[in-house]
């Protein structure tokens, strides 16, 4: 639904001639009157401009693409927790959170925003996807977002590799991700380290002191035992990476989470991979836009501005993007609400379609 004025803005059309074309179907509509989106995307079509307002978006990447980067700069990599359930995937996140000395000196408590930073003594950092599992890994990666870049996959010692082990590990070759794996609660009696490595040996996982090119690391998340040697082995295998990227670009990333808060709004996690993101830039996300009010990050502190590989709540979304949605900053307001308006009207039409309502014909010009 739109209003008849806001899709005269998206035309670049005086109101009047919107009306006009609503007439000619026999609907008489105000100014602020909506209309649904089947009848503003044929008005659009009529006037030969859904191509045009497609071809926004287009004409801004195009844009983007030739501005090169030109200073790439080593960015903390993105890192996802997998494996069986009770393995101990969340025990783990909080270990390593603990290990957080920055967080520790201010006393400050890690919120959920969906995504943390831990900071090493050195200044590197690494940042961690809050939903352990697969969920959000899976959610994020069907919808087409690259956002990880190690898997950490964790294996009880005193258990084995275990059904969602195996699941695990596929998802993350089907997806190109490298793994590194944490062999969990070793403290326990009957744990067997070597076990685990023998097991995942059979699966393609073999570990480096066997020859192979496989990170293992023996820990317990509940004693904190080797935390720290896991993060390093993350930055090390993060540095053979070389992940990089352009923080003097317009910022672009992905939606981690959104919700609807009764006090703030609409408030989403975004994860910003490249560019830097500052307060007062306009986006686009998913088929939502808005200017960012305020940035706050994982330790609850206001930030003016993020680089790459950084999760912030981000306040000023007009609507509540999705999980997964891709988000980009834009030059400014008119942009960002065609490539919205854009996106929901191709939307729509793809849901026409899939409900079997469309003609052939409304598929063609989605095409
Ligand atoms: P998840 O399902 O993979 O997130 O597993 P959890 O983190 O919830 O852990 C499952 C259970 O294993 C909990 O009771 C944890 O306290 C326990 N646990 C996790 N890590 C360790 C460990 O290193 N040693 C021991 N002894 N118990 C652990
Ligand atoms: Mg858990």
């Amino acid at each position: 639904i739109i209003t008849v004025r806001e899709l005269a803005d998206i035309l670049k059309v005086p109101p009047n001639q919107v009306m006009a074309e609503l007439l000619k179907r026999g609907i008489l509509a105000t100014i602020n009157q909506t209309i649904p989106a089947e009848v503003a995307v044929s008005i659009a079509e009529g006037m030969g401009f859904l191509a045009e307002i497609k071809s926004v978006e287009e004409k801004i990447d195009q844009e983007e693409e030739e501005e090169p980067s030109e200073n790439l700069q080593p960015r903390p990599p993105v890192v996802v927790v997998m494996g069986h359930v009770d393995h101990g995937k969340t025990t783990l996140l909080d270990a390593v959170r603990k290990t957080n000395v920055a967080e520790r000196e201010k006393g400050g408590i890690t919120q959920h925003i969906g995504a943390s930073v831990v900071e090493l003594p050195d200044g590197r950092k690494i940042t961690f996807l809050d939903t352990p599992g697969h969920e959000a890994f899976i959610s994020l990666r069907a919808r087409g977002a690259q956002v990880t870049d190690i898997a950490v996959l964790v294996v009880a010692a005193d258990d084995g590799v275990m059904p969602q082990t195996v699941e695990a590990i596929n998802h993350a070759r089907a997806f190109n991700v490298p793994i590194i794996v944490a062999v969990n609660k070793i403290d326990k009696p009957g744990a067997d380290p070597q076990r685990v490595r023998r097991e995942l040996s059979e699966l393609g996982l073999i570990p480096e002191e066997w020859g192979g090119d496989t990170i293992f690391v023996d820990v317990s998340a509940k004693t904190g035992q080797n935390i720290d040697q896991l993060l390093e082995y993350i930055l090390l295998l993060a540095d053979l990476l070389e992940l990089k990227a352009d923080p003097t670009k317009r910022a672009k990333g992905t939606i981690i989470e959104s919700k609807l808060d009764k006090q703030k709004g609409v408030v989403a996690t975004v994860l910003v991979q490249e560019g830097t993101l500052y307060v007062g830039d306009i986006f686009v996300a998913g088929t939502t836009y808005g200017r960012v009010r305020a940035m706050t990050d994982d330790k609850g502190r206001r930030l003016k501005s993020a680089g790459p590989s950084t999760p912030v709540e981000v306040l000023g979304f007009e609507d509540l993007p999705m999980a997964g949605d891709t988000f980009k900053v834009v030059p400014d307001e008119k942009t960002a609400r065609q490539i919205a308006e854009a996106r929901r009207l191709q939307k729509e039409q793809l849901e026409k379609v899939s409900r079997g309502l469309a003609l052939e014909e409304v598929f063609k010009k989605i095409q």
